[in-house]
């Protein structure tokens, strides 16, 4: 129910988790964080529960890296489990999702035929899954995410890391927001501005129906047919 993703110029995971702390308004029953660290590995952890409980798990099994994203999970499909709960993980990419992916049987049954399995029972992890695909058969990131994108029908903010790719995200929206926050050197993703006041008040609203590719110096926004747009960077002071 609420995402966030850094890519900073610290240790991620406790800036995420603080962030998401922020999105608690929103309920959730369910929580996780994904990192790349400095020499490309990307991991997860996960928790039922309160944010308490990812933080407890963070203590003892700790993710470092200056790359991330988080997630608080108001579950839609596939109860609250640490299984089900976000990020989705496939081979060398993770993603965060909010709302709902209304085709995921079909994208399910895809899967099944190329002989892969899903782990959980969300439709979230299908995405994951798909893009893993288009990466496998060699596309780079950002065509693989746009080429699992074209084959969503739903309502959804999404966002994407990768291994090995420790100043790239990648966020989409389709119906729920997402809001860009540029830093110095540092670029921020979340699902409104109040998660992004602690880091930056200069904000980037998606329009609905573009995707983004951030790195730590910009952002560049495109439309649905993949043109590239400029959106207007606005100062919103909700009080951090
Ligand atoms: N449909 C997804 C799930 O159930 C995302 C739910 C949400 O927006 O938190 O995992």
């Amino acid at each position: 129910c609420g995402i966030i993703g850094i890519l900073g110029k610290h240790e991620v995971s406790p800036l995420l988790v603080d962030a998401l702390k922020r999105l608690e308004y929103r309920g959730y029953d369910s929580a996780g964080v994904a990192t790349v660290d400095a020499s490309g590995q990307l991991d997860c952890r996960r928790a039922v529960g309160k944010l308490v409980n990812l933080s407890d798990r963070l203590v003892h099994q700790p993710l470092t890296g200056h790359a991330g994203i988080g997630h608080t999970r108001w579950a839609t499909h596939g109860a609250a489990t640490e299984v089900n709960a976000h990020p989705h993980r496939a081979g060398p990419v993770a993603v965060v999702h909010n709302g709902i992916i209304e085709n995921f049987r079909e994208l399910r049954e895809g899967l099944t035929r190329l002989g892969i399995e899903a782990q959980s029972q969300t439709d979230t992890e299908t995405v994951a899954l798909w893009t893993a695909h288009h990466l496998q058969r060699g596309l780079s990131p950002l065509e693989a995410a746009r080429a699992t994108l074209a084959q969503l029908q739903g309502a959804f903010a999404l966002a994407f890391i990768f291994e090995g790719e420790g100043d790239l995200m990648i966020a989409a929206r389709r119906g729920s927001p997402l809001a860009i926050g540029h830093g110095d050197g540092e670029m921020f993703l979340g699902s409104d501005a109040v998660a992004l006041a602690p880091f930056t008040d200069r904000i980037t609203y998606l329009a609905d129906g573009d995707h983004a590719v951030l790195t730590r110096a910009g952002v560049q926004v495109y439309e649905a047919g993949s043109q590239p747009v400029t959106r207007t960077q606005a100062q919103i002071d909700v009080g951090a």
